[in-house]
This record gives C-alpha cells, sequence and structure tokens, in this order.
C-alpha cells in the first residue's frame, strides 16, 4: 500500500514512513493526481479542492491532529501494522534503509549510543543513521495508544508467555 500526501499533511508523511509505508509529499494537485494514478498510489488530503478529482483512490482526512488521522486512515483501508516494519525506511526522504556494519557509523552516531547499540541501518540516499533507541520506544508507545491497534505484546511468538511474578 503506498500513499501520495498533499502539502498540508507533512507531519503525516513522516508517521506514515516511520510505519514502513512508501509516502510522498506532493504541493501540486495535478501532480498529486497523476502521480498517484502512475504509481498506483492512495491519495490522503485535507484540501477541499482535491474532491473534483473523481476517479481517483482518495481519503479526506478529516482531523487536524496527526494521532486521529492515523487512525482514520488505519479504520478505513484496514490496515495491519506491522511493528517489524517500524523504522524500515528513511522519514526524510522514503528510501529503504539498509543494515550497515556497527563499525562503519562509529563518528557519525554519538559516543553513547555507539556504545549502547549493536544494530544500526543507514539511508544511502542521505546518510542518516538509525537505531533502536528512545524514539523506537516512543513511537510503540504512541502506537499502543492508537484506538484499535493491539498492543506490541499481543505480537509474542505462539508459546511465550508473559512470565508471572515471582
Ligand atoms: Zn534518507
Amino acid at each position: 500500500m503506498r500513499f501520495i500526501v498533499t502539502a498540508e499533511l507533512g507531519r503525516l508523511v513522516t508517521w506514515l514512513r516511520i510505519l514502513g509505508f512508501d509516502t510522498v509529499l506532493e504541493k501540486d494537485s495535478a501532480a498529486v493526481v497523476l502521480q498517484s494514478l502512475r504509481e498506483d498510489r492512495i491519495i490522503l488530503t485535507r484540501d477541499s479542492k482535491m474532491s473534483r478529482f473523481s476517479g481517483t483512490r482518495m481519503i479526506r482526512v478529516s482531523s487536524d491532529f496527526v494521532e486521529k488521522q492515523l487512525e482514520q486512515i488505519i479504520r478505513e483501508l484496514d490496515i495491519n501494522i506491522d511493528r517489524r516494519s517500524l523504522f524500515s525506511r528513511c522519514v526524510l526522504c522514503n528510501e529503504i534503509l539498509e543494515s550497515v556494519e556497527k563499525i562503519s557509523v562509529k563518528g557519525s552516531v554519538p559516543e553513547y549510543v555507539f556504545d549502547t547499540q549493536d544494530s544500526f541501518m543507514k539511508c544511502l540516499k542521505c546518510d542518516k543513521v538509525y537505531w533502536r533507541g528512545t524514539h523506537w520506544m516512543l513511537v510503540n508507545q504512541f502506537l499502543d495508544n492508537l484506538v484499535g491497534l493491539p498492543a506490541e505484546r499481543a505480537h509474542r511468538p505462539d508459546g511465550e508467555q508473559p512470565k508471572n511474578s515471582p
């Protein structure tokens, strides 16, 4: 599932990329329509003028708040969020991230991060380096609070029961 988002929904673009969806932002409304048809992208917009483009796959986003916007999209498209896809894509340029050797990011991440993290991902387009740090936890918390999403513990493999406290 791929998206094209109109200019006023910039924060939504970031979130959809964090969730792993191929998402582009486009300012010009005619270009939005063309690209959505050419690349089979669902249009997400709050721009009332976009409603004249019938025959496109479009969701008119109703809320000002990104949490509500995500909830609406997840509900209307019946999306199953796969938390393993979190941070698989660069939030800045939409590129798929590549796993890189720890040693290769020495000097490009803060020292305490280098010392405490073992796996790193990198955008080969803009060179931004990603790791499972505070952001990753915050995103999971954010998702836990979205209506209708299963909490992360629901994704435990079968047979792995939470241990009772002693
Ligand atoms: Zn990038």
